[in-house]
């Protein structure tokens, strides 16, 4: 199977809901590389290893960015914008006020740019990660051309 790079990220009000879907799911997500925000992914670590000692071969190593807040979420969108990002899950929080709101729409708006699946809520990350093009290796999301708008005439 396929090894894809799976970006996860949640808000602070819905860290717990992330935690218990990466957990339910850890068989279909340990076979690929997780990339977190970096409270996010601390949380993601332990969630997904339950269990599990840190020297057991099995045990899920998680790359950790920076804080969402202190420019994680940029982080994210500028390797989704390099090509780094196969998929998105991202447990936003629609009650909660974040000071760093704007990089949130800008990874929101980046991922969609790129035409990277993206989960926002729990029931879609279920959608995403057991449909059968998640398993399948030759859906290759379609890549956009942009040369129209890069070679524009000014
Ligand atoms: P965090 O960031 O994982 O460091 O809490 C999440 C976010 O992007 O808000």
């Amino acid at each position: 199977m396929k090894e894809y790079t799976i970006a996860l990220v949640a808000h602070d009000n819905c860290k717990n809901d992330l935690a218990e879907w990466v957990a339910f799911n850890r068989l279909k997500l340990a076979n690929h590389r997780l990339i977190c925000t970096g409270t996010t992914g601390k949380m993601v670590e332990k969630a997904i290893n339950k269990g599990i000692d840190e020297t057991d071969s099995s045990y899920v190593r998680v790359k950790r960015l920076k804080s969402g807040p202190l420019g994680g979420d940029q982080q994210l969108g500028a390797m989704i914008s390099e090509g780094k990002i196969d998929y998105l899950f991202f447990f936003w929080d629609p009650m909660g006020q974040q000071p760093h709101d704007v990089d949130v729409k800008a990874l929101l708006r980046i991922s969609v740019m790129y035409n990277i699946p993206t989960a926002s809520n729990r029931a879609t990350a279920d959608f995403l990660i057991s449909s059968p093009l998640f398993s399948n290796s030759n859906y290759k999301p379609k890549v956009y051309d942009f040369s129209t708008y890069i070679n524009r005439k000014l």
